[in-house]
């Protein structure tokens, strides 16, 4: 397919198109790289319509079986889903958060719902720029929710919250767990926090929990004034608190909507999205500088040495990089 019939495809609502246009974007060739950005550059004006939702939590959460149960949910309300994800770990272990077929098996039946699995890549940055691209893509088809998952691991999570215009976090029913979130900062990036598996034995342990984190989130400083995190007790897998869910989201949207803070923070992320990117491909460079890559074993050996100074090492560095 060319790129023009890659872009017409996606107008009119061909998913191989758009499956297409994502396996561009993941492609490490640099034609096939070109093709992405211009199929990318001539969407733009289409995206920016769906609500971004990021959703992360540590493994055994219930990420998947949230993520299909709150899918099954909008798609009753007659939207179009879909379904990306950030997961660092593909580049080790070659799968992924998403990659295991019986993962959200109804929701990948759905005609109006659309999961593609972790792109892997050489770096976390490189992997969570192919998604953020991917999501962008989506937007253009016509998606009315696109749902990020991370898992609740490293620096994943701050990649997503970047590129979302909601973060939700997935906790367990363990009292004394939302210490160890305060302390990783995830709490501090998230715009909602969800105790899942809020049933049976499960119960009070997941009241106890929501008014624990309810209390930590007191004293945090709010990300803004218009916005208290809010706690909510659920079950994916009894499908209970889907609604609620959907409820916080709007609410969140008309209350951002209304004072410019939605759109201020997408502003934002783009600006920022543009200097990740260009931070990427100058460190990509620098290490693929043949001068640089020759000069490399030796100036380290003599940094780790003590014979040459780090802020002398790095000078002559770039003074190769630049004069060739
Ligand atoms: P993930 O690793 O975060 O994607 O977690 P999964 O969705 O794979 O769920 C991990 C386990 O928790 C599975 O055995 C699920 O059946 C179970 N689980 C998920 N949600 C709930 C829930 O709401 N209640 C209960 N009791 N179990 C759940």
């Amino acid at each position: 397919m060319t790129p023009q019939q890659i872009i017409e495809g996606i107008h009119q609502g061909k998913l191989r198109a758009l499956a297409k246009a994502i396996t561009l974007i993941e492609s490490q060739r640099p034609e096939d790289q070109q093709r992405a950005a211009a199929i990318l550059e001539e969407l733009l004006p289409r995206t920016g319509r769906s609500l971004r939702i990021g959703i992360s939590g540590v493994p055994g959460a219930g990420k998947s079986t949230f993520i299909e149960a709150f899918g099954m949910y909008l798609l009753q309300q007659g939207k179009k889903v879909a379904v990306l994800a950030v997961d660092p770990s593909s580049q080790i272990s070659g799968g992924s958060i998403l990659g295991d077929k019986t993962r959200m098996e109804l929701l990948s039946r759905e005609t109006n719902a659309f999961i593609r699995p972790s792109p892997s890549g050489d770096t976390l940055g490189g992997v969570a720029r192919k998604t953020r691209e991917s999501m962008l893509l989506c937007e253009a088809y016509g998606f009315d929710v696109i749902i990020v998952e991370t898992v609740g691991v490293g620096q994943s999570e701050t990649a997503v919250a970047a590129m979302v215009d909601f973060f939700l976090l997935l906790q367990l029913p363990n009292a004394g767990d939302e210490l160890q979130g305060i302390k990783k900062g995830v709490m501090e990036i998230a715009d909602g926090i969800l105790i899942n598996k809020a049933d049976g034995d499960n119960r009070p342990r997941a009241e106890l929990a929501g008014r624990q984190i309810e209390n930590a989130l007191h004293i945090m400083k709010p990300k803004s004034a218009n916005w208290q995190v809010p706690v909510h007790l659920v079950s994916a897998l009894k499908k209970e608190g889907m609604g609620t869910v959907w409820q916080m989201l709007e609410t969140y949207r008309e209350a951002m909507s209304e004072t410019g803070e939605f759109e201020e923070k997408r502003r934002r992320q783009a600006v920022d999205w543009m200097w990740s990117t260009v931070m990427e491909s100058l460190k990509y460079s620098f290490h693929h500088h043949p001068k640089v890559a020759a000069l490399l074993p030796q100036i380290q050996q003599s940094v780790a040495e003590g014979v040459t100074t780090p802020g002398m090492a790095a000078k002559r560095l770039l003074e190769t990089f630049k004069r060739h």
